[in-house]
């Protein structure tokens, strides 16, 4: 397939479907499948038979795994190769971090360590930082954490009141604040801690434990992930040395941001390998259990919650790892820190989408998985209660997701007001073309109806974002209500594409079973796609137009109108009966 130019943050809105490859499972190496192998053996051999110590807080036993983890170079991978690490790149990491997501608790400080803890310095240390503190970090031998929130300013997180004052000599800064809700914080190391020089310049200092002054909070007592450490920290005066100070003073929001970013991706990916956990536990039940004299996987209402958590699932690997390509192709062109930084930026919007989307996927999944073991899944013996309670942070932390549901239209509006992206012309011409009629065609050959689908819905989230656009003009930021809306759209559009593209290219591959249960996933959820971006962006329209353009844009709507036969419960029942064969995902 011919690639003319560089993907770019957002193109999925306006390039036609199925037009480049896209990273998914099945194009995974087999070096990355070992290192999944071996973080699942790890988590299977050295994390499950310990659950229940972890969850109850067992003093020093999530370091101690931590350092195991350290041992066996999983704690390595996003460490340059330069800096005693593996250098693996976006995909891997993630799907590493895939394996742990069942148990929350250990998954999140492991989540910690490497990913925020550790991804500021990879990506903005100097030289010299990098040396000091990466090799360490890349073992285990030393543990990491990342301390933006303060209680005063956790979304507003450049609210931040901490403070840093350089000392009269210049050798060293000195911090005083209070910083709140930080993972690790018990037993962690090294603090990558945001604080404002002189009361205003936002910048990020790598701060020792054993920093004077500085005091850890109790333990805060946790609805879910309760074996993870959270606590405040309180910088009393502490010195920091001059050589300490991480990137420019006054560049903190670029280190905080984007390694968020990166943060949102690991969150994105690690929750659906916690949805293909309690898929697979509701499978497993579903077969056992018994009630009128037949299992109870054996009913539709059944049946149909374990097809809808497997489509849920397939969806969210998909996106997910579409997105780690993205990443990574920009990664691997990159020379300098600064080009990686660009290529984690230049997807701030599909890291927002697939942090959205996982986090609440997780949610569903755990509680569809709650309701499949019926009383049994209230009872905290049986693994989806703690499932549950546990999915419940994702929502909140990486940026909750009102605040990443805001972030994508905003972001795209913002690189289209700038000429950063083909948005507004893009949407002035399909207008046009709508204006006289004209739709997106079907395309030949396979899959036409979905392709046009996902065409189609692309036309329709762009019609309405640009009428958004031209509505509120200046004043977008204080709707965030349609914001919200739009941005569903968006992710349904991500989703959509992505899945009609994976679907493609499975199609190629000689797994006639794998072709199948595929197939059945885009004849499932295409309709619901595109029937969420059509209703949403009726409603919007709606909402905001007044008569007499109201009539014009919903009649430019309905030519974007499609019916077909969908077959989707015949679809989903044969995704049922896949799960239970499978004992779980389908498509591992
Ligand atoms: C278990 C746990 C672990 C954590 N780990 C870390 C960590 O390691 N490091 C760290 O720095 N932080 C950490 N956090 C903090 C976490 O990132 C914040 O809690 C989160 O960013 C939300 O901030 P807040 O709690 O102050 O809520 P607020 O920002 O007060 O938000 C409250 C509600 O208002 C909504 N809201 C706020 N602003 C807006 C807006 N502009 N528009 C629309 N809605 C809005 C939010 O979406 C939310 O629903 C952790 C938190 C928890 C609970």
């Amino acid at each position: 397939m011919s690639e003319p130019t560089l993907p770019v943050g957002g193109g999925f809105l306006w390039e036609p479907a199925g037009s480049r490859e896209q990273m998914a499972p099945e194009h995974f190496s087999d070096e990355q499948r070992q290192m999944a192998s071996a973080g699942r053996d790890f988590s299977e051999q050295e994390i499950r038979p310990r659950i229940r110590e972890i969850e109850t807080k067992k003093a020093g036993l999530i370091p101690e795994l931590l350092r195991k983890a350290g041992e066996l170079g999983l704690l390595m991978v996003d460490i340059p190769t330069e800096y005693e690490g593996l250098g693996l790149g976006q995909t891997t990491s993630m799907l590493l971090a895939e394996q742990f997501s069942s148990i929350g608790s250990f998954s999140v400080s492991l989540g910690a360590h490497t990913g925020i803890g550790t991804m500021p310095l990879v990506y903005f240390g100097s030289d010299a930082q990098k040396r000091a503190y990466l090799p360490d970090l890349g073992t285990g031998r030393k543990l990491a954490a990342y301390a933006l929130t303060e209680a005063s300013s956790g979304s507003d997180a450049l609210a931040a009141k901490t403070r840093a004052e350089r000392t009269p000599d210049g050798k060293r800064w000195i911090l005083n604040g209070t910083k709140q809700f930080i993972t690790n914080a018990g037993f962690a190391d090294l603090f990558t801690v945001f604080a404002k020089v002189n009361g205003d310049q936002f910048t990020a200092f790598l701060v020792d434990r054993t920093a004077p002054g500085l005091t850890i909070g109790p333990e805060e007592h946790k609805m879910g992930i309760r074996g993870s450490s959270t606590c405040a920290l309180t910088f009393e005066n502490t010195p920091v040395p001059v050589e300490n100070m991480l990137g420019e003073i006054g560049r903190g929001h670029k280190i905080a941001f984007n390694t968020l970013n990166i943060g949102r991706i690991k969150l994105g990916i690690g929750t659906i390998g916690a949805c293909k956990a309690a898929l697979e536990i509701s499978a497993r039940y579903a077969k056992e259990r018994a009630q009128f004299g037949k299992p109870i996987g054996s009913f539709g209402l059944v049946g149909s919650k374990l097809a809808e958590m497997a489509l849920t699932t397939f969806v969210g690997e998909t996106i997910g790892y579409r997105t780690t390509g993205l990443v990574d192709g920009r990664l691997e062109r990159a020379r300098t820190d600064g080009e990686r930084v660009d290529a984690i930026e230049e997807f701030s919007i599909e890291a927002s989408l697939i942090k959205v989307y996982g986090s609440e996927a997780f949610n569903y999944c755990a509680d569809e998985a709650v309701q499949v073991h019926g009383g049994y899944g209230f009872i905290e013996e049986f693994q989806p209660e703690r499932l549950l309670r546990d999915s419940r942070i994702n929502r909140i932390f990486e940026g909750t997701n009102e605040i990443n549901r805001l972030i994508v239209p905003a972001t795209i509006l913002k690189r289209a007001l700038k000429g950063q992206n083909p948005l507004l012309p893009h949407s002035m011409m399909l207008r046009q073309q709508l204006g006289k009629g004209m739709v997106p065609p079907r395309p030949e050959g396979d899959l036409g109806v979905e392709r046009q689908v996902a065409e189609f819905c692309k036309w329709i989230a762009l019609y309405v974002l640009s009428v958004v656009a031209e509505t509120y003009q200046a004043k977008i930021a204080d709707e965030q209500e349609v914001l919200g809306d739009v941005a569903d759209m968006i992710l349904r559009v991500y989703a959509l594409d992505s899945v009609v593209q994976r679907v493609r290219q499975i199609e190629t591959g000689a797994n006639t079973a794998r072709k199948a249960v595929a197939r059945d996933m885009l004849t499932a959820f295409a309709p619901r796609a595109y029937g969420q971006v059509l209703h949403t962006g009726r409603h919007v329209l709606m909402d905001i137009c007044d008569e007499p353009t109201l009539g014009g844009h919903l009649s430019a709507l309905s030519s974007l109108r499609m019916d077909w036969p969908s077959k989707v419960i015949a679809a989903k029942r044969r995704l049922a009966s896949a799960v239970l064969a499978a004992d779980g995902y389908p498509l591992a």
